[in-house]
């Protein structure tokens, strides 16, 4: 029997239909960032959204995070309430405009950030110019009660939805919450352009401009006329075309991650410890990433033992994003609590959640699993 192959953590799930859209777009010669794929790419996804949003494709979620900042006015010696838990795109953005990440903690509900610790902070934090929210593993964040502490402050929200695509709040797809949103088609994301991003908004004008930006800031004149500083951010026509085969197989790859998730949920029930992550306190989730958390007083092994005994079953697990205000990139950071974060951090796991990983496959995690943890 040949060996079995490594299951990674969450793999791109790609195909024929994937591979003939990235020919059709060779072959119409638009091998450049321009060409008839973006524009239909953004409309898709505005479709997906319920249509009352414009949409910029861009070369990653992080320069859809860096124009949003800068089209609220994000600049040196700015505060920007940030939320501890999460990947560090969300807070380079804020460096990278030379403002200041304030970090916030996270609530147990939702792993998102703590409604409290929000409001905490805008009473007596001082001044803050944008808050960030992120909708951590394909969640949203409870909207309900932190869209209006900053609605009656007027600060404006960039929703980092870089990992939920295809999910909902309260019924509503997940991007529609904040003033500005954010995906990201990253290699591991639910779909991808191999590398890619977009930056929506209700506001078409605000979508105009960082279009503007994200091709040098170029005005339109026949010479190369510049009156604003620019990027080179636009998604490239080859990879729109990759984002729109994704695209028309979102719900089939939700699916099938969500199949995951109730797998793994209903093997390791009666597994002392261990307990699922928090789920649809906000709406519904997109699945993207299944993790555990696992009770040091109760579990067998810790996070970190189980991830090295499936790694010697060649099976990828990760722990959670590490809270940013331990990171010594943003040592001396400002952090409002701390304490969920840094727990949720050090009991979690994330598993394989791949939309093409087979239930043979599958079984062969919940097995490992097992194994190191019945005890
Ligand atoms: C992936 C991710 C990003 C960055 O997106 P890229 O396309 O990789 O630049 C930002 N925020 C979060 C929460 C992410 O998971």
């Amino acid at each position: 029997m040949p060996a079995p192959s490594r299951i990674l953590l969450s793999p791109p799930d790609v195909g024929p239909l994937e591979r003939e859209a990235l020919l059709r777009a060779f072959d119409s010669g638009w091998i450049a960032p321009v060409g008839p794929e973006i524009g239909a790419f953004e409309e898709e996804i505005a479709a997906r959204l319920g249509g009352e949003v414009e949409v910029a494709a861009l070369q990653s979620g992080s320069a859809a995070l860096l124009l949003a900042l800068r089209l609220l006015g994000v600049g040196r010696g700015d505060r920007v309430l940030v939320p501890s838990l999460t990947f560090v795109a969300s807070a380079n953005a804020v460096l990278q405009l030379g403002a200041e990440p304030v970090f916030l903690d996270s609530e147990d509900d939702t792993w998102n950030v703590d409604p409290g610790a929000l409001a905490e902070a805008l009473d007596h934090g001082g001044d803050f110019r944008a808050v960030i929210t992120v909708d951590l593993y394909g969640q949203c964040a409870d909207y309900d009660r932190l869209l209006p502490l900053c609605r009656e402050r007027g600060i404006p929200v960039v929703q980092d939805a870089a990992e939920a695509l295809g999910a909902f709040h309260q019924g509503e797809p997940a991007g529609l919450q904040g003033d500005l949103a954010v995906f990201s088609f990253n290699g591991n994301k639910i779909t991808t352009t191999a590398g890619g991003g977009a930056l929506v908004s209700r506001n078409g004008d605000w979508i105009r401009r960082a279009r503007k930006w994200a091709t040098q800031a170029r005005e339109p004149a026949a010479h190369y006329q510049h009156e604003e500083m620019g990027y080179n951010f636009r998604l490239s026509n080859l990879l729109a075309a990759l984002g729109r085969a994704q695209l028309a197989r979102l719900d089939d790859m939700i699916a099938a991650r969500r199949d995951h998730r109730r797998a793994y949920g209903q093997a390791l029930a009666d597994l002392p410890g261990l307990s699922p992550m928090p789920e649809g306190v906000t709406g519904t989730p997109n699945f993207w990433l299944t993790a555990l958390l696992l009770d040091p007083r109760e579990a067998a092994a810790s996070p970190e033992e189980v991830r090295q005994a499936l790694e010697r079953e060649d099976i990828e697990t990760r722990p959670l994003w590490k809270p940013l205000h331990l990171q010594p990139l943003f040592a001396g950071a400002e952090c409002r609590g701390g304490a969920v974060c840094e727990r949720v951090f050090a009991r979690g796991l994330c598993l394989p959640s791949g939309s093409a990983m087979t239930a043979d496959d599958r079984d062969r995690v919940i097995a490992a699993l097992r194994r190191v943890l019945e005890g």
